[in-house]
């Protein structure tokens, strides 16, 4: 292991929507499923379909988040979009950690930002940067998970997020991506999960 990164106990992938960080992360969760558990954020946006709760999210109310937001049981929380929350329980993080696991985190630029901060030394915070605005343009249609609104509100967002870039510990180019899928696991390989072996 890096003598620079011993004891990451946390690995955060940020990116603007669209760049391909869930395709990242679940790649990862396939590969590493011993070292790395993912850390299930709670929303107020409704399921897609496929998406379950407590598997891809904690699909809960907004009068419910707001309620958790003054008990503190965030480590961090955004509006990431108007009116629709995301956010880690803290809970969510010791449930991790309790059972052995690298937290893998799936969170916008700001929550990675806080998460980084929270965790200092023990989170290593990877940035993924799309080619251009165009494919991210086109992945996010392509997705077809979005309405058209949505799209230019998360294209707007993207060109402000892009910005941060060069405020995390590692910025990972998706263009090809069989290519950044090689890089993600080198990186987790290398800084992580230097113990276990991909399956
Ligand atoms: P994010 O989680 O960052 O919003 P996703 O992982 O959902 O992004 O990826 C957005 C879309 O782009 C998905 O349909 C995904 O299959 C596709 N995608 C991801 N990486 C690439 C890539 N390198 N080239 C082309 N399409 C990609
Ligand atoms: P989506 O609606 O596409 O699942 O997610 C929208 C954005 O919210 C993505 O950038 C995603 O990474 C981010 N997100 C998901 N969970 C969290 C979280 O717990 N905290 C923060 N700050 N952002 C999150």
């Amino acid at each position: 292991m890096s003598p620079f990164f011993t004891a990451v106990r946390a690995v955060i992938f940020t990116a603007p929507s669209g760049a391909g960080k869930t395709t990242i992360v679940h790649h990862l969760l396939r590969q590493y499923s011993d070292c790395l558990g993912f850390s299930i954020s709670a929303t107020t946006r409704p399921p897609r379909p496929g998406e379950s709760h407590g598997v891809d999210y904690y699909f809960i109310p907004v009068e419910e988040f707001r309620r958790r937001v003054q008990t503190n049981a965030f480590l961090e929380w955004e509006e990431v979009y108007p009116n629709t929350f995301y956010g880690t329980l803290r809970t969510e993080v010791d449930r991790l950690w309790q059972s052995g696991k690298v937290a893998l985190f799936d969170i916008d630029v700001k929550g990675a930002l806080s998460i980084k901060e929270a965790l200092g030394d023990r989170a290593l915070a990877v940035f993924v940067h799309p080619p251009d605005i165009d494919s991210l343009f086109q992945r996010l249609r392509r997705r077809n998970t979005e309405a058209s609104e949505t799209v230019q509100l998360r294209l707007q967002r993207a060109k402000e997020e892009l910005r941060y870039r060069f405020r995390f510990d590692i910025v990972l180019y998706n263009d090809d991506l069989q290519s950044t899928l090689r890089a993600a696991e080198r990186i987790v390989q290398y800084y992580v999960c230097s113990n276990s072996f991909g399956d």
